[in-house]
């Protein structure tokens, strides 16, 4: 049976893999052999399952909206990630992994961010289990998102400002290899997103799974069948999206929208579209979509929404491009912004700016009056006040 899932040598078609400098060969191969084993023992799954109901307050809610699905003529329901501890759906997944370091016995968790989102998520369970953290950032990210840099530091984080490159994601990625390279034995390596050397891409979907496994719980009682006929997500690295999707991957009744950053618009030169505009390449590890230059640099990807700007994408989302199986469509900057506007005024619900794109997506598609839509609401607005109140005084919205 063909599946959209990872096959036992880390791949998804022709994307994935672990690409890695030797000196880390140990260090990953230890990771692919135990995470299987972890993940799907009773009792990771039981403190794993008591973590995510106690302390991140799942299930998150499915709820039906009712001004927005009259205005597109359907059922829409968001998936509310945004009212997890923390404020989106990345601790799921920082719980997960924190928990299989425990088990691996190591003792000094280390992790990279752009925004900031992750490394506070990642602070947080450190925090929580008593746990070394080391969060390497960009210089410029540092300065950008002050707020998430307190929060890191007030949990108990070290925060690195990384000074090489363009002091973003990327070289905070760098940095934080370069780090697990100096202490394998003792350091795990929380990444953030599906992105990464093999098993990570598969751990991190995994982790994620949760949202896809409530859906189809909570959808018969409200919808009398499990499946939606459309998933709509925002892809950075993919992880929320993957978490959305999980369960019904290999379900064509299914449909999937991925919504990715289009930026300023995808032919200014400021844009994070990676699967429209990359090509195969290998970054963080991984053989995937990457934009890059005609000589194979990788390029700075640009979006109003800091949780998008990664110019990879995960290589369970290349293949689900490449093959179809997946509508890619493309949200650029002020198209999110008029969806974050417009769903905070009809439901009452502020939402993160990664999240404002998988709103815009609606916009973009035509839905019949029976179709059940299921829209992941990844993250709460309350991080991107400053732009909004910006953006509104400027555009007299
Ligand atoms: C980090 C983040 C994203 C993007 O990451 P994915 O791995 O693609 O999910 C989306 N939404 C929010 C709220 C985030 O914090």
């Amino acid at each position: 049976m063909k599946t959209y899932q990872v096959n036992e040598n880390g791949y998804y078609g022709e994307f994935g893999g672990a690409y890695i400098p030797e000196i880390l060969h140990r260090c990953v191969s230890e990771l692919q052999e135990a995470y299987l084993e972890v993940l799907t023992s009773r009792s990771f799954r039981h403190e794993y399952e008591t973590l995510l109901r106690d302390y991140a307050g799942r299930p998150s809610p499915l709820y039906l909206t009712r001004r927005l699905s009259e205005r597109h003529g359907c059922r829409i329901y968001l998936k509310r990630e945004d009212l997890n501890h923390t404020g989106a759906h990345k601790i799921n997944n920082t719980i997960g992994q924190i928990l299989l370091a425990r088990r691996m016995g190591k003792t000094r968790i280390i992790a990279e961010t752009g925004a900031g989102q992750h490394g506070v998520a990642t602070a947080t369970v450190c925090a929580l289990m008593d746990m070394d953290c080391v969060v390497y950032m960009g210089k410029t990210d540092v300065e950008r998102q002050h707020t998430n840099v307190q929060k890191m530091e007030m949990l108990g984080a070290r925060v690195m400002p990384v000074t090489s490159g363009n002091m973003t994601l990327k070289d905070a990625t760098n940095e934080a290899i370069r780090d697990w390279c100096c202490h394998p034995s003792d350091t795990y390596y929380i990444i953030g997103s599906t992105v990464g050397p093999h098993p990570y891409p598969d751990m991190v979907a995994r982790l994620q799974s949760v949202i896809s496994e409530e859906i189809k719980a909570q959808l018969p009682e409200k919808e009398g069948r499990d499946y939606p006929d459309y998933l709509l997500a925002c892809v950075g690295g993919g992880s929320n999206a993957a978490g959305s999707i999980y369960h019904y991957l290999d379900d064509q009744r299914v449909k999937i929208i991925l919504a990715e950053a289009g930026g300023k618009g995808i032919d200014t030169g400021l844009s994070a579209a990676t699967i429209k505009l990359g090509r195969q390449g290998i970054i963080h590890g991984s053989q995937t979509l990457v934009m890059q230059s005609e000589d194979g640099q990788i390029e700075e990807p640009y979006s109003i929404s800091a949780g998008l700007d990664y110019p990879g994408i995960g290589p369970m989302h290349a293949n689900l491009a490449r093959t179809g199986r997946a509508a890619v469509m493309t949200v650029d900057d002020d198209e999110a912004l008029e969806a974050a506007f417009r769903l905070t005024r009809l439901e009452g619900i502020i939402p993160a700016l990664e999240s404002a794109h998988a709103l815009g997506a609606l916009e973009k598609l035509s839905f019949r009056a029976d179709d059940v839509v299921v829209l992941t609401l990844s993250g709460r607005g309350d991080k991107d006040m400053d732009t909004y109140v910006r953006e509104k005084t400027t555009n007299g919205k």
